[in-house]
């Protein structure tokens, strides 16, 4: 099969229906959908419709929960303690995120920590949420699901890719996002690039031996590597910041076991949400950021490079152009999609008719 390219309102039909079939009530499954797709828009593939088998493997399996709502084991006002029962992280997520901005607007600041949430993606979709609100928002994500990376300084693989997320409102344009994983590469890129059959820039992986490799493979099929934290120390502290903060604090749970064949990814997050304007600094934030903002910009790029970006700008870039020409999908994720599908007995005829497939 060759490698296709979709319009993005009827992918979302085709994986909302996916889901539907797995057991998700109607709202559950647009959430999903929704929450994938945009992450293939703003060209994180690694952690959009390509998750859907895994998905669907963890549903089966019982590690990933239908139709959930986070419980709340804590209430202190401006500090929330949330459970994730196993949910659907898009949903689970998107509720939590709901409750901390609700806090947020009274208190001036939520502290909020959400344990044993199934995947919750591309974290700056929850950093977006309270973006839009006006508010700081900051994210320590801890993953159990594979111990994939290797402390610096170890040779085994010990932990996940724990990403972090800073989403911080701009006066007059878009915000600034940053969101990554603390591994060099996600491990969703690694897949990704596997599946294509490319190989990576050395420096974000070791072969089974510990030696410096190119071939994703050693991410994804065994005899497995590990991945490398990104900054060398530097990431390797934040990787571990995340297991702490992410992991320990929320009570969600830290990596410490040897390798289970589980196709269950649990998030744990910590959540801080800052309102500026409850702080007395909101006059004070709008002027310095613009003064800072344009003061950078007045610097020179790079040789070969167009112009300096701040973070989200790149995302928002691709959606545009992804808008427009649609989203490409490799031949080898929609096969496992279409299977996935088999597993929730859609019919894949009708999967693909709903994307826009002949
Ligand atoms: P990445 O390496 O693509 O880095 C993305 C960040 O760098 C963005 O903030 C982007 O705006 C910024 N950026 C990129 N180019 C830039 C430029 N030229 N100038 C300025 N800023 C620039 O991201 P990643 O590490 O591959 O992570 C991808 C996604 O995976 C993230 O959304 C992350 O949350 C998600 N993730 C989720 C989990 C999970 O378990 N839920 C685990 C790992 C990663």
């Amino acid at each position: 099969m060759k490698d296709s390219t979709f319009r993005h309102q009827p992918l979302e039909r085709a994986i909302e229906a996916i889901v539907l079939a797995g057991g998700s009530d109607a709202r559950e499954a647009k959430l999903v959908a929704e929450n994938l797709v945009l992450a293939n828009l703003l060209g994180h593939d690694s952690h959009g419709i390509g998750m859907i088998p895994r998905y669907i493997s963890a549903l089966l399996e019982g590690g990933l929960a239908a139709n959930q709502h986070p419980k709340i084991n804590f209430d202190g006002g401006a500090m929330l303690a949330l459970d994730g029962c196993k949910g659907y992280g898009q949903v689970i997520g998107y509720e939590a995120m709901q409750m901390a901005i609700e806090r947020a607007a009274k208190h001036g600041s939520c502290v909020m920590t959400l344990g044993n949430s199934h995947h919750l993606g591309r974290i700056g979709h929850w950093a977006e949420m309270a973006v839009a609100r006006g508010f700081v928002s900051i994210h320590f994500v801890n993953v159990i699901s594979h111990a994939r990376v290797a402390p610096y300084g170890g040779r085994d693989a010990r932990f996940g890719t724990n990403p972090c997320c800073i989403g911080v409102p701009l006066p007059g344009e878009a915000p600034f996002l940053l969101d990554y994983a603390t591994s060099a590469v996600a491990q969703g890129k690694l897949r990704v690039a596997h599946n294509k059959g490319v190989k990576v820039p050395k420096g974000q992986l070791i072969d089974d031996q510990g030696r410096a490799t190119d071939d994703p493979r050693y991410a994804v099929v065994p005899p497995y590597g590990a991945m490398l934290p990104f900054g060398e120390h530097k990431g390797y502290g934040m990787a571990l910041a995340c297991e702490l903060l992410g992991g320990a604090l929320s009570g969600g749970g830290t990596w410490h076991y040897e390798e289970s064949s589980k196709q269950r990814v649990l998030n744990g997050m910590l959540a801080i949400l800052i309102d500026p304007a409850k702080l007395g600094t909101a006059d004070a934030f709008a002027r310095e950021a613009r003064l800072f903002l344009d003061w950078m910009r007045k610097g020179r790029a790079a040789p070969g490079v167009d112009r300096v970006r701040v973070a989200g700008e790149p995302e928002r870039e691709l959606r545009a152009k992804r808008e427009r020409e649609g989203v490409p999908v490799d031949a080898t994720t929609w096969d496992e999609i279409l299977a996935a599908a088999d597993k929730v007995k859609l019919d894949r005829a009708r999967v693909q008719e709903l994307a826009g497939k002949r």
